[in-house]
């Protein structure tokens, strides 16, 4: 629960909504991505194979979007809270606002817009700013695809993501539905004494055992809580 600096790990579980209020839609909201789009057409294995073109084209809208939005309060007190806590951001999001905020340690679970992977060989991704075309290939001579997880696919990092998870001081989730499993279910793993908080506008289900929900704006929630428990750090130290 404490790192070798003497700070107490905050776990910090974000999906959609968090990105929402830089302007990026979010899945499964009224005005979300699925509400325009087929799920079946754009996000799987089979899509890419039937219609690459599209598939690519959808992503590469994606990524610019990512890139001309910026981090927002949200973001931003996240990655202030690492002046007195290690704080892990685990993501759904396949944006990269957290780390232009300034947060060091994000595990992203469904992908990165700005990285390539192999269609052939998941393991070899690239940085990748730019549009992934047709005719782009990765080492293994196969075309480029984009690093996200598509339905179907295994979610990364989440060995990794629970360990974290399961020595947190205090959990913080902020704008997800809870809805994509297995990323929703981790929250279930926070240790009993944790202080555990959720933030949302709206929770697909059932809230998870123990957590506090706090309905509200990502921007205007979170910000509060942030320096709430800035405060109490830095007065347990002085004590
Ligand atoms: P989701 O679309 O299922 O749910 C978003 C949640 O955020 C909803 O519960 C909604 O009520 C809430 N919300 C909306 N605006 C908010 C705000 N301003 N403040 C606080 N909460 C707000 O998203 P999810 O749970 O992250 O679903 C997972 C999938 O969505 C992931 O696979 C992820 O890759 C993908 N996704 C990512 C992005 C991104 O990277 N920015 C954008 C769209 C979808």
């Amino acid at each position: 629960m404490v790192n070798n600096l003497g700070k107490r790990k905050i776990v910090v579980f974000t999906g959609a909504g968090i990105s929402a209020e830089s302007g990026l839609r979010t899945f499964r909201d009224g005005d979300g991505l699925w509400e325009s789009y087929s799920i079946h057409e754009l996000a799987t294995k089979d899509a890419f194979e039937r219609n690459p073109k599209l598939v690519l084209s959808f992503y590469n809208q994606r990524k610019v979007a990512a890139k001309n939005a910026q981090p927002n309060k949200a973001h931003i007190a996240l990655a202030e809270l690492e002046d007195v806590y290690d704080v892990v951001i685990i993501t759904q999001n396949v944006d990269d606002l957290h780390e232009r905020a300034g947060s060091s340690k994000v595990i992203h679970l469904h992908g990165q817009l700005n990285r390539a992977q192999s269609s052939i060989e998941p393991s070899i991704t690239y940085d990748w700013d730019k549009r992934i075309e047709i005719g782009q290939y990765c080492e293994l001579n196969s075309q480029l695809r984009p690093n996200i997880v598509w339905f179907g696919e295994p979610v990364m990092h989440l060995e990794e993501a629970r360990e974290h998870i399961k020595s947190a001081y205090k959990v913080l989730g902020v704008g997800s539905s809870l809805s994509v499993q297995p990323a929703a279910s981790l929250l279930n793993k926070a240790p009993f004494r944790a202080e555990k908080t959720l933030v949302s506008l709206e929770i697909k289900g059932k809230i998870p055992f123990s957590y506090k929900f706090m309905r509200g704006k990502a921007t205007n929630v979170v910000p509060v809580i942030c320096k709430n428990w800035r405060k109490l750090e830095v007065n347990s130290k002085c004590t």
